[in-house]
């Protein structure tokens, strides 16, 4: 076959497929543009999810009438010159693909005004370009971009939903209006105006603007100078938990990016703070000389690598674990009980009939434990509410004989010993309770009846962001069918009046959890198991939580009770079982 050249609409198009994956990825580039030409105001509107139309405006430098088609020639960029420049890269942009890429797979209409120049129209359909004339525009540029993929039918069938795709634009733009507080940012989808940031520099107001006040509460900010590195931000107290990392905004030298290494740093700040799977707020900006970190990894550019991973991550860890011991947030008490050797009560030792030897944690001998027996032990125990309204159903009179369970003990207040049977038993005692009230939970009929649903004596309000209200209001009717009563009492607050009773006591949580998941998963069937989900996560006994050898039994027998045992609702192991021939095999005897 004959080797030819492609064509620069072909070269475009596959370009695209790199740099224009979606929407989103339109939008990045073009307020990346705006950015870079120095504008204070940027102004997003979409239009179906970005599919139909994408506009940008701003109040930039402009481009002048005889720049604009060089504007849209691939590798043509006003922002580097020799190779040289790509170690001091400090513009956004600098590879002079986007244009040309968008160009070549929508319809774009430009509209710019340069200072001393004539305003300037200029319309592009596949790349090519059809019109350019002079045409009185204000000063700045605002480009129009509609019909995406319209000549790409294989690509258009990849987006996903309306929603899903404005998500991203929404998520996107948040990124960028916080790492840009002097930049006023507003955003509006299908006409709805969802935020307008200040742009006066202030951090704390651009998130309080994007995310409402009761997401900005409780945030402390973090600074630190030294060395080759500058970071700032926000971080939350150990007392905020989110369950994924959506609210991880990390910065280097002012790109949003995402970064193993500083996720992992933020992780280990807050050890033995949160458990594993609860995640901070944080919003940090790190600076670095450009020259340190490489931006050119990636043709979207939101992964770097740095130089020097090892000192980025000791600086971060140090400026968030600093912030947090200086602050009253100090190590959590479980935490701390959690590291000590002992690990059963001895006070539980005794009602075990355990021989403990109480220098060996772990190391026991000694008679199977009676069943009546842990269960008096579980009544005494005091102060553990996790029972409180679950009310299992498999009391110890329902413990078949033949069928004894002998709670061992728990390991690392997180994980509970048992023998039953021929097996040696190691139960997750979160994981284990979460599915025992996930399963409560999902046989009630109704979560709606008034004995399943706690009014709350004094509302609760919440001050919540736009987009969160848009989907609290979606989302109304089923909710409310669940118990939950919301009501908007204001553009952006509401008043909470009741909640499921499982909810009760950590309503702010369960509902903040329950708007992340609607965010992500809107068009998801299902939403009463997904709230049950969560509730039940909520409600679940914490690892790090020392239990009495009675809720153990609790947990675990009604935990064994259910058909559908060994997995929690998320699809994690509950309770691991080794048989005796396993530890022969494991010890070789066999
Ligand atoms: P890059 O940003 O990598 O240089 P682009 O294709 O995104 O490449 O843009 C090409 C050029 O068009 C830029 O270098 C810049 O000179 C000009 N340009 C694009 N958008 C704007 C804007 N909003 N305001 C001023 N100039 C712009
Ligand atoms: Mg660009």
């Amino acid at each position: 076959m004959a080797i030819k050249l492609l064509d620069d609409d072909l070269i475009n198009k596959i370009a695209a497929g790199e740099v224009i994956e979606r929407p989103a990825s339109i939008v990045k580039e073009l307020i990346e543009n705006s950015i870079d030409s120095g504008a204070d105001r940027i102004t997003v509107r979409i239009g179906s999810g970005g599919r139909e139309l994408i506009e940008v405006e701003d109040n930039g430098q402009g481009i002048s009438f005889s720049q604009v088609p060089l504007a849209f020639l691939r590798h043509a960029t006003s922002k580097i010159k020799q190779e040289e420049d790509l170690l001091h890269i400090s513009t956004l942009g600098f590879r002079g693909e986007a244009l040309p890429s968008i160009a070549s797979v929508s319809r774009v209409e430009l509209y710019s005004q340069a200072p001393g120049e004539p305003g300037v129209y200029t319309c592009l359909e596949g790349g090519q370009q059809l019109v350019h004339q002079i045409h009185p525009s204000p000063p700045g540029t605002r480009i129009v971009v509609k019909d995406l993929f319209y000549n790409t039918p294989a690509r258009k069938k990849f987006l996903k939903s309306t929603v899903t795709e404005s998500n991203r634009i929404h998520e996107l733009l948040c990124r960028y209006a916080l790492v840009r507080p002097n930049i006023s940012f507003s955003f509006s989808s299908d006409k709805k105006t969802y935020f307008k940031t200040p742009g006066n520099n202030s951090l704390p107001d651009t998130v309080r603007t994007i995310f409402g006040s009761d997401f900005a509460e409780g945030l402390m900010e973090i600074s630190y100078r030294g060395g080759d590195y500058r970071i700032g931000g926000l971080i939350s107290s150990p007392k905020v938990k989110r369950s994924n990392r959506r609210n991880q905004f990390v910065f280097v030298n002012q790109r949003p990016i995402k970064s193993p290494v500083i996720y992992r740093a933020i992780d280990q700040a807050y050890q033995g703070r949160l458990l594993s799977r609860e995640h901070p707020v944080v919003i940090l900006f790190l600076e670095l000389e450009p020259s340190r970190v490489d931006v050119n990894v990636h043709p979207q550019k939101s992964e770097v690598r740095f130089s020097d991973e090892q000192s980025i991550f000791r600086v971060v860890l140090d400026v968030i674990r600093d912030k947090l011991e200086k602050s009253s947030y100090g190590v959590n008490i479980n935490y701390l009980q959690s590291q000590r050797p002992g690990i059963i009560d001895p006070a539980e030792i005794k009602t075990t009939g355990y021989d403990y030897l109480s220098e060996q944690p772990g190391v026991f001998t000694g008679q199977p434990l009676d069943n009546t027996e842990y269960t008096r032990a579980g009544e005494a125990a005091a102060g553990f509410d996790a029972f409180a309204h679950n009310s299992l159903s498999g009391g110890p009179e329902q413990i078949v004989q033949e069928d004894r369970i002998n709670i061992i003990g728990q390991v690392f207040d997180s994980y509970i010993l048992l023998q039953k049977d021929d097996s040696l038993w190691i139960a997750d005692q979160h994981a284990a309770h979460e599915k025992v009230i996930f399963e409560q939970l999902r046989a009630q009929k109704s979560l709606e009846q008034p004995d399943t649903v706690q009014e709350l004596l004094l509302p609760l309000t919440l001050e919540l962001s736009s987009k969160q209200m848009d989907i609290l209001e979606t989302s109304r009717e089923s909710l409310l069918s669940m118990g939950f009563d919301l009501q908007a009492i204001g553009p952006n607050s509401i008043a909470l009046r009741s909640v499921p009773l499982p909810a009760a006591g950590r309503e702010k949580e369960v509902l903040y959890e329950i708007m992340d998941d609607l965010m992500l998963n809107r068009e998801l069937p299902d939403l009463r198991r997904r709230v049950i989900t969560i509730m039940s996560c909520k409600k679940a006994v914490k690892a790090g939580t020392r239990l009495s050898i009675g809720e153990m039994g609790k947990i675990i027998d009604s935990l064994l009770a259910l058909e559908d045992y060994a997995h929690c609702p998320h699809g994690r192991p509950t309770i691991i079982r080794l048989t005796y021939d396993d530890l022969e095999r494991m010890f070789k005897r066999r």
